[in-house]
């Protein structure tokens, strides 16, 4: 992949930068860039606009609606929409339950379920964990037993991102008989999250917001045709989609735009004297993390231009998480120290649509300690980066 743009790049890169001066919504771009949490229909409103411009989904082949952009362009496009304070798109159906379905989906559930995806026109969440099976996911417990055309599911999934507004739910559930091996025993499953016999409980995070939830089947039928692929085969397709997943978290490009602003609030002191980006100590601590995020983005890259040739993220996916989640950790952590006293007036109500009050310090401040609290998940989810480590010393240095 080369990063010295030819005119045709160029010019896409205009093309991309024209889009989203026209069509993203400012008040949109404003709470992304300054850290806020935005509603469904917010997410809902930019995705659809992507779509209509035939953008949502640049890494699906191009049979199912993806652009067929090259590894770079997809580079300018992610850092063209950071820099704009466009919102990372909901990965659930997008970038995990989709590269599942028309890979191994059969053609009535890739017609059935991919033109509603890339629409956004429905929402997915992802129901993998449950209390004592999130490391140990092998180990998860809920059932779907068959009953002629159907299975019928009992158990209880937690931590479930978003699940208070999804209509569907990919799940990993337990088909084989309780004697079979823990991993061939496991199925992937979709289930209408608005069957009456499901319930969904929030759980509120440390910043006082119900971003997860358990969600309990008590009895749910589902439909055989449901299953994607092979009974007891859901394992292979779990590990496929946690690679996609974990190389999306790594955020290299707003991490990018963040450390940009990080310096910009570093550079301003009210007196123009007494700069913190000209202590040294705090200056060293900037260019740590610049490195790691520059090395991070070259490796980032070379999974991209893998993707590009139709391969799933292998596990080199573990490394972008691990690294992407620390930079984005040590970042946090920066912006509390630039921040000052200004990062600790931490009334959550002064970020919610009906506020009309001031802020306390500048809207860049003002969420320093909600987003340092609330990014304390990112080294958790979609595997704890201990876990990771594990999966690279056998998968990548065979120890
Ligand atoms: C904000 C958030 C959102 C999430 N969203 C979703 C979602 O949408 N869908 C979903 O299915 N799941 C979701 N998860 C669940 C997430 O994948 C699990 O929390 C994660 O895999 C860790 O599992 P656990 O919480 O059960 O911790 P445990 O597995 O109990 O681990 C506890 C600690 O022990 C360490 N540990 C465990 N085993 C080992 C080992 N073998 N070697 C070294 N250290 C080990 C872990 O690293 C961790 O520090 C989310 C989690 C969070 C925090």
């Amino acid at each position: 992949m080369n990063l010295n743009f030819s005119t045709e790049e160029t010019d896409f890169q205009q093309e991309v930068r024209q889009f989203l001066q026209d069509k993203l919504p400012k008040d949109i771009a404003k709470k992304t860039k300054d850290g806020l949490h935005l509603s469904k229909d917010e997410y809902v409103q930019w995705q659809q606009i992507l779509h209509a411009q035939g953008w949502s989904a640049p890494n699906w082949p191009v049979e199912h609606g993806g652009t067929a952009w090259t590894p770079t362009q997809k580079y300018i496009f992610a850092n063209e929409c950071a820099k704009a304070g466009a919102p990372d798109v909901i990965p659930f159906g997008l970038k995990m339950v989709a590269p599942i379905i028309y890979t191994f989906g059969n053609e009535e559930q890739k017609q059935r379920f991919l033109p509603d995806i890339l629409a956004s026109n429905v929402w997915w969440c992802q129901g993998y964990s449950e209390t004592g099976a999130g490391s140990d996911l092998a180990g998860l417990k809920t059932t779907a037993v068959r009953d002629g055309d159907e299975y019928v599911v009992n158990g209880t999934k937690t931590w479930t991102t978003l699940g208070q507004y999804a209509d569907w739910i990919f799940c990993l559930v337990r088909t084989g008989a309780p004697s079979a091996k823990n991993q061939e025993a496991i199925s992937f499953l979709l289930i209408n999250m608005h069957d009456p016999k499901i319930t969904v409980s929030p759980i509120v995070l440390i910043d006082g917001k119900p971003e997860v939830n358990e969600v309990h089947f008590d009895g749910v039928r589902v439909p055989a045709e449901n299953l994607i692929g092979v009974e007891g085969q859901g394992w292979t397709y779990a590990k496929i989609l946690l690679s996609h997943e974990r190389t999306g978290i790594a955020r290299v490009a707003l991490s990018k735009e963040r450390l940009v602003q990080l310096k910009e609030l570093a550079q301003g002191s009210p007196d123009g004297a007494n700069k913190l980006l000209d202590d040294p100590i705090f200056a060293q601590k900037v260019a740590d993390v610049e490195i790691n995020l520059l090395a991070l983005e070259y490796t980032e890259l070379r999974t991209l231009s893998a993707i590009s040739t139709g391969q799933a993220p292998g596990p080199e996916s573990s490394i972008l998480k691990i690294v992407g989640t620390q930079v984005i950790q040590a970042i946090d952590e920066l912006y509390v120290e630039a921040a000052g006293y200004y990062s600790m007036p931490f009334v959550p109500h002064q970020f919610e649509d009906d506020f009309e009050g001031q802020h306390i310090g500048s809207d860049m401040e003002a969420n320093t300690a909600l987003r340092y609290f609330n990014n304390r998940k990112a080294s958790i989810y979609g595997g704890s980066n201990e876990i990771q480590t594990n999966i690279i010393s056998k998968a990548v240095l065979g120890l």
